[in-house]
C-alpha cells in the first residue's frame, strides 16, 4: 500500500489556480505493529515539508503585497535580497527577505527597509518561545533541548545556551511589565478603607528563604546565595506563586504586591504572613497592608523542637528527675498556647542543666539550645496563640510554605550538586517557573501576542480559568 500526502494551497483570489504539492508519500507493507500508522521520523519530516511549503506561499504573498506604494500603488524597487533565519515549532527556515526602496510620493529622501526582517524582528515563532521556556523551567536546558527534538522536527535549531537566552528574553518582559518599588504600598487612609466593600477572607502568604550554589562570571564555584519563595492564597484556595533573589531583586515589594493586588486585596482586607522569622522576608512584608498580621510558622518551631529531641539523645541532661524530652514537650505546650514566659522558663532551666563540657555533643546540645532561645526571644511577638488559631480554622503553619520551597527552588535548582547558577540566571527562571507553576504562562502569551489566543495551543487548563 502506498499513502500520498499533498498540500493544497488555494488563493483567496477565486480565479487563480490552487497550488498542489506531494509533501510525502509513505509505502507500507503487510501490518504490524511496527507498521500501524505514522512513524515519528515520518511524522516529523512531514511536518517540517508542509511548514516549508505553508510559510513559503505566506511570505510570497506578504511580500507580493508589500511591493507597491501603500498610497501611490506604484511598484516599488528592489534594492536587493536578503535571507533571514526563523525558528518555528517545525523546523528552521530560511526566509527570502527583499530590501525594497521607499516610493518617491512622500519623500525624495531615497530610503530602503526589509518588510519581511521588520515582520520578523524576534526570530523564533512564539509558540515556540513558549514551549521552550515552559519546558526549561521544568527541566535543564539540556533536558528541554533533547525533549523537543525528539519529538519535533527541530534538526540542531535549538542549544541550551538558545534556550536559556530565551527563558531571559521572556523573563525580562516580564519584569519589565512590573512597576516601580516603593517603600510604601499602602494608599489611602482609614476613613476610606471603611468605606471600602466588606472584603473577602483573609489572604495567607506564606514566605521561605532557600540557597542556591552560586557561580559567578569568573569563577565557577562562588559560594550560596538566598532566594525568598512564597505562595499567597485566597479564601477559596487560590494560589499565586513567586520567587526572587535576593540582594539582586531591585524590586521585592513591588513583586510582593503585585501577588496581593492579582488576588484582589483591598486595604481594609486582611493579610497573614507566615514566616520562618528571617530579618529578610520580614522586611520584604512591610508597606503592603495596614490590616497585616505576623506570624512565625508553627512548621519551623516544631522542626526546631525536633532537632534538639535528636540531638539530646546521646547526652544525659535531666532537670529536676524530668527527662529532657518532656521538658521540651513542656516547651512546645507553652508555645502552642502563646505562653513565651514559660516556654523560655523551660529552656534556661536546660540550658543551665547541660554539662557543656562533658562532651562535643553537650556542647552541640547547649549551642542549639541557646539559639532556639534566642529565636523565640526576637519573634516574640509573632507567637500567637497557635491553639485558639488552629480551633477557629487560622492558618498557623504551612507545609505549604515548605512545598513551595520545594516546589520553586529544589526540583530545579538543587537537584544536583553540581548546578550552579548566577543571580540573574536564577532570578530570571524563577519568574518564568513561577507562572509555569501557576499555569499563567500561555496566558501571558496570549495577552503579548494576541493571534495566539485564536486557538488552544496548549493543554493548560489556563483557558478554563480566565
Ligand atoms: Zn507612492
Amino acid at each position: 500500500m502506498r499513502i500520498r500526502v499533498q498540500v493544497i494551497i488555494e488563493s483567496d483570489q477565486e480565479t487563480a489556480p490552487a497550488y498542489v504539492e506531494e509533501v510525502a508519500c509513505f509505502e507500507r507493507g503487510p501490518l504490524s505493529p511496527e507498521t500501524l500508522g505514522l512513524r515519528l521520523c515520518e511524522a516529523k519530516q512531514m511536518l517540517a515539508t508542509v511548514q516549508q511549503i505553508m510559510t513559503a506561499h505566506q511570505v510570497e504573498d506578504y511580500v507580493e503585497q508589500q511591493r507597491q506604494c501603500l498610497h501611490c500603488q506604484q511598484p516599488l524597487t528592489c534594492k536587493g535580497h536578503h535571507q533571514i533565519g526563523m525558528r518555528t515549532l517545525f523546523g528552521k527556515l530560511t526566509i527570502e527577505s527583499p530590501r525594497l526602496y521607499t516610493c518617491a510620493c512622500r519623500s525624495l529622501k531615497k530610503q530602503s527597509w526589509s518588510p519581511v526582517a521588520a515582520l520578523f524582528s524576534e526570530r523564533s515563532t512564539p509558540e515556540l518561545l513558549c514551549l521552550e521556556v515552559r519546558w526549561a523551567s521544568l527541566m535543564s536546558y539540556g533536558l528541554t533541548v533533547g525533549l523537543l527534538s525528539d519529538l519535533l522536527p527541530m534538526e540542531h535549531q535549538l542549544s541550551t545556551s538558545t534556550v536559556s537566552r530565551h527563558v531571559h528574553q521572556v523573563a525580562e518582559r516580564l519584569e519589565e511589565e512590573l512597576g516601580n518599588e516603593q517603600p510604601s504600598f499602602i494608599k489611602g487612609c482609614p476613613t476610606q478603607w471603611y468605606a471600602l466593600p466588606e472584603p473577602d477572607a483573609p489572604l495567607t502568604v506564606s514566605l521561605d528563604g532557600g540557597y542556591v550554589h552560586g557561580r559567578s562570571k569568573d569563577r565557577r564555584k562562588d559560594g550560596s546565595f538566598e532566594v525568598i519563595v512564597g505562595k499567597s492564597t485566597t479564601g477559596e484556595g487560590n494560589m499565586t506563586s513567586f520567587g526572587l533573589v535576593f540582594g539582586y531583586d531591585t524590586k521585592p515589594r513591588r513583586r510582593l504586591f503585585e501577588v496581593l493586588q492579582s488576588q484582589g486585596m483591598q486595604m481594609n482586607q486582611a493579610v497573614t504572613f507566615l514566616t520562618d522569622g528571617g530579618d529578610t522576608v520580614r522586611d520584604l512584608t512591610d508597606g503592603l497592608n495596614p490590616l497585616a498580621e505576623h506570624i512565625l510558622d508553627w512548621f519551623h518551631i516544631t522542626m526546631r523542637l525536633t532537632v534538639l529531641g535528636q540531638m539530646a539523645k546521646g547526652v544525659p541532661v535531666e532537670h529536676k528527675g524530668e527527662e529532657f524530652e518532656q521538658e521540651l514537650e513542656r516547651v512546645k505546650w507553652f508555645l502552642w498556647h502563646s505562653n513565651v514566659y514559660k516556654a523560655l522558663q523551660v529552656l534556661e532551666w536546660l540550658e543551665l542543666d547541660i554539662d557543656a563540657e562533658a562532651s562535643p555533643e553537650a556542647r552541640k546540645l547547649a549551642r542549639t539550645l541557646h539559639e532556639l532561645d534566642h529565636y523565640i526571644r526576637t519573634n516574640q511577638s509573632s507567637i500567637p496563640n497557635y491553639g485558639d488559631r488552629y480551633r477557629n480554622g487560622e492558618p498557623i503553619s504551612s507545609a505549604l510554605a515548605e512545598s513551595s520551597v520545594n516546589q520553586m527552588i529544589s526540583k530545579r535548582f538543587v537537584k544536583k550538586q553540581q548546578m550552579r547558577w548566577t543571580k540573574r540566571g536564577a532570578h530570571l527562571l524563577l519568574q518564568v517557573r513561577a507562572r509555569v507553576l501557576d499555569d499563567t504562562l500561555t496566558t501571558t502569551f496570549q495577552r503579548w501576542y494576541p493571534g495566539l489566543g485564536a486557538q488552544d495551543f496548549s493543554q493548560e487548563s489556563v483557558l478554563e480559568a480566565s
